[in-house]
């Protein structure tokens, strides 16, 4: 019975151990059974009653049995629900001891590390973090660890099995006090991929900002309310404001000056509708200053696509643009004086002229303003007091002159001035006068009073027509009457000076033509010896045959010459004929010394390079002995360069040629000339010797020359002989040559020559 029973209750259980629930019942049967003691009856009464109560029991039991099972298997449920749970998911759950062993990691962890999750049971949580980040680990796991119900999260690297690291991102809850568990749970999560896009974008970033930080230029990024987004350093530096200021604030209300803002505006909506560009405009500084930038704005767009702003990269051009500025004001203007230059004088006189041609003009006046004997001043005082002199009359005239008008420095010691709405010569002579009168005062230069005075020429426009040199032309020709009707004077140009002025031009043409044909020709006037009357020499003069205008003197023609530069061809045949010439009277009469030629050589030959080579080219080709030939030069050529005309004076000198100073008297006179250049002899200017019998002054000029010139060992003549007294009186005073109407007028080569070999027409006392 003991056993059956045993079995029944087995069968119930499944398993050897009967229930705790059951043990006393077992109990009670199994003294029941004792205490019969074979006895049937009395076995079967407890049986029954035991029997009674055991299948109260039993019953009960059978209810309690169910109800358990129930629980269990609902345990069994729940259990494998979150087991599959568990062991399915992507994350690894892992449950840790309290002191950090692992008790459980969930097969996840195969997949996302590499390990099985078995061989990691029992070993130290978190022994595979990366050693960099394993302080932080264990700080967050020590944290849940002391406070129930924590939980923390934290992400770390931690090795993988096989190669590499993963990124985790670990939460641990603290579930120490839950029965069921017990433990701490750890929730990880493959961060790897995320993390490496994480990187990549704050590397992106870092990249960006590295070189948004280093540019040279400045970089704003604006929205599309040109709210700045982004400033880097060098924006600073341009616009005077932090980075950190500017972000936040509008690009409009304070880097653009009000006036820019409309135009940038319209930038801003091609920005919108997708156009770069690049410009230049203001920028206004932090300070209130302006400066130049330019920006190079490109549209800002989005990871989609779509434009949100703008991109600026900005350069400051500051200072570019002031260059630029002062170049162009270079370009136009004189850089002593600070006046506009003739090329924008002109085209200011250009634009004018076109607004009269276009009917909208209205009449104005061209002045030609030269200082007089601006040369002198500069020669006495210096270049710098000379350069301030000029500075000082700019300034005067500017002074004297309304906004309108425009006071030029031309060049030189010449200004010119255009008066706006002069419309009468009266009107125009009026400022001219102005103007003179402001120059008339002293000037203070370098502590020194300085007088000045200038010469005006006057021309009016009354049409478009006229060119801007004309009207120049025209007022430099009136300029040229008021110097000589004596200059700190103005003159008004008129239809004579008109034709004189065609009549100049036409010159030009006419002589330049004159050379290639051959229309000019020498006559030769004779030297003669004042000791005995003969003929010891001549001086060769120019004349021109003009095919209308007949025989054109030298006076009219050289200086035309000398300003257009054909002097240079002229001079030079007229050195090569007169030798020629001289060859040929040196053979027809021969002496000792032999006869002598003397040739005028103006300022603008005398500068030309080659002039020594062109002399020596000469004398060689036609043989005639170089001291035999004269160079007659004039003080000017003294004065402008004396230092270079020295060197060709000496030059001259070294190939044997006598140099004479012509005119003498009529410039400079001046005797240290005589000292400072190798000078042979001075030409006594003609207006000197003519009088000099009635004129006391004259004679006694005459004589001091002639002194001071013998006190040298320099030889004396005397130009424009033309009185029977005058010979002897010459003579007594020390002149030794004499040239003059009184023995000849220059006279054609074959007159000359038969002048040479006949006997003289002049008898000297
Ligand atoms: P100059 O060299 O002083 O020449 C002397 C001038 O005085 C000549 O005038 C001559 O005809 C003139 N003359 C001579 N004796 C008398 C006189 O008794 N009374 C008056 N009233 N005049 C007299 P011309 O030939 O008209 O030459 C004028 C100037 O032209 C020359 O002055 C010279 O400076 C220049 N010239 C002439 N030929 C040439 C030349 O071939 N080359 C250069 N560069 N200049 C020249
Ligand atoms: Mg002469
Ligand atoms: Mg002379």
């Amino acid at each position: 019975m003991h056993k059956l029973l045993l079995r029944q209750l087995r069968r119930h259980f499944g398993s050897a151990d009967v229930p705790a629930e059951l043990r006393g019942f077992v109990d009670a049967v199994n003294q029941a059974y004792e205490e019969a003691q074979g006895d049937r009856v009395l076995l079967e009464r407890a049986m029954d009653l035991t029997s009674q109560e055991m299948l109260e029991r039993y019953r009960d039991l059978q209810a309690q049995v169910g109800e358990r099972e129930r629980v269990e298997q609902a345990l069994r449920h729940s259990e494998e629900y979150f087991r599959s749970l568990t062991e399915n998911a992507s994350d690894v759950v892992s449950v840790l001891e309290a002191d950090g062993t692992v008790r459980y990691h969930s097969p996840a962890i195969e997949r996302i590390l590499g390990y099985s999750p078995d061989l990691l049971a029992g070993t130290r949580a978190f022994a595979g973090a990366h050693p960099d980040d394993r302080q932080a680990v264990e700080a967050a796991f020590g944290e849940v660890r002391r406070t129930p119900g924590a939980v923390r999260s934290v992400t770390y690297r931690n090795r993988h099995a096989r190669e590499g690291w993963r990124v985790l991102e670990s939460t641990a809850t603290n579930l120490l006090h839950a029965p069921a568990v017990a433990g701490i749970v750890i929730n990880s999560r493959d961060v790897t991929e995320r993390s490496v896009a994480e990187v990549a974008l704050r590397e992106s970033e870092i990249r960006f900002r590295t070189v948004a930080e280093s540019l040279g230029e400045g970089l704003l990024i604006t929205d599309l309310d040109d709210v700045i987004q982004y400033a880097n350093p060098r924006v600073e530096e341009i616009y005077g404001w932090r980075p950190e200021e500017l972000v936040g604030r509008k690009g409009l209300e304070v880097l653009i000056p009000p006036d820019d803002i409309a135009p940038f505006r319209e930038r801003m909506a091609r920005r919108a509708r997708g156009v770069a560009e690049r410009y230049e405009m203001r920028a206004l500084r932090k300070d209130g200053t302006t400066g130049w930038v330019e920006i190079h704005g490109t549209p800002f767009r989005n990871a989609a696509g779509d434009i949100v702003g703008t991109l600026g990269a900005i350069t400051d051009i500051t200072e570019r643009k002031r260059v630029q500025e002062q170049l162009a004001h270079g370009a136009l203007h004189d850089a002593l004086t600070g006046l506009p230059n003739r090329a924008l004088f002109l085209n200011r006189l250009e634009h004018a002229l076109e607004r009269i041609r276009r009917g909208r003009g209205i009449p104005f006046g061209v002045l030609f303003l030269d200082v007089d004997r601006f040369k002198l001043v500069n020669d006495s005082l210096g270049h710098g007091p000379g350069d301030e002199l000029l500075r000082q009359i700019g300034a005067r005239l500017v002074q004297a002159l309304r906004p309108g008008d425009t006071v030029s420095r031309f060049g030189g010691d010449e200004f010119t001035v255009m008066l706006e709405r002069v419309a009468t010569a009266v009107d125009a002579t009026h400022v001219a006068e102005r103007l003179l009168a402001a120059l008339a005062v002293p000037f203070s230069i370098g502590g020194r009073e300085v007088y000045a005075s200038a010469s005006i020429g006057i021309a009016l426009c009354d049409g478009g027509d006229a060119h801007p040199e004309e009207l120049l032309r025209n007022a430099d020709a009136a300029l040229g009457r008021a110097k000589a009707h004596g200059r700190g004077r103005c003159e008004v140009f008129d239809r004579q000076m008109h034709a004189a002025a065609m009549r100049r031009l036409q010159m030009e043409t006419d002589l330049r033509r004159a050379v290639a044909n051959g229309e000019l020709r020498l006559e030769y006037q004779p030297v003669v010896s004042l000791e005995g009357g003969g003929i010891v020499g001549f001086e060769a003069l120019a004349r021109w045959e003009h095919p209308r205008h007949g025989t054109i003197e030298p006076a009219d023609f050289i200086p035309v010459a000398e300003e257009t530069g054909l002097i240079e061809g002229i001079g030079r045949w007229v050195l090569d004929e007169a030798c020629r010439v001289l060859a040929s009277w040196q053979a027809a009469v021969p002496r000792d010394p032999p006869l002598t030629m003397a040739v005028n050589v103006s300022a603008r030959q005398f500068v030309q390079p080659d002039l020594v080579q062109q002399v020596e080219c000469s004398i060689r080709r036609h043989g005639v002995p170089a001291h035999s030939v004269r160079l007659e030069i004039t003080e000017s050529v003294l004065i402008d360069k004396p230092d270079a005309a020295a060197e060709t004076l000496v030059a001259l000198r070294g190939l044997g040629l006598k140099l004479h100073l012509d005119d003498f008297g009529t410039g400079y006179s001046s005797l240290a000339f005589l000292e400072r250049f190798p000078i042979d002899a001075v030409k006594i200017d003609r207006s000197f010797v003519h009088g000099m019998e009635s004129e006391p002054r004259r004679a006694r000029f005459v004589a001091g020359i002639a002194a001071f010139a013998r006190s040298l060992g320099v030889g004396v003549v005397a130009e424009g002989v033309d009185a029977p007294a005058q010979p002897a009186l010459l003579r007594e005073r020390g002149c030794q040559l004499a040239q003059g109407y009184l023995f000849s007028r220059p006279l054609p080569p074959e007159q000359a020559e038969a002048l040479l070999l006949g006997e003289p027409a002049w008898t000297l006392d």
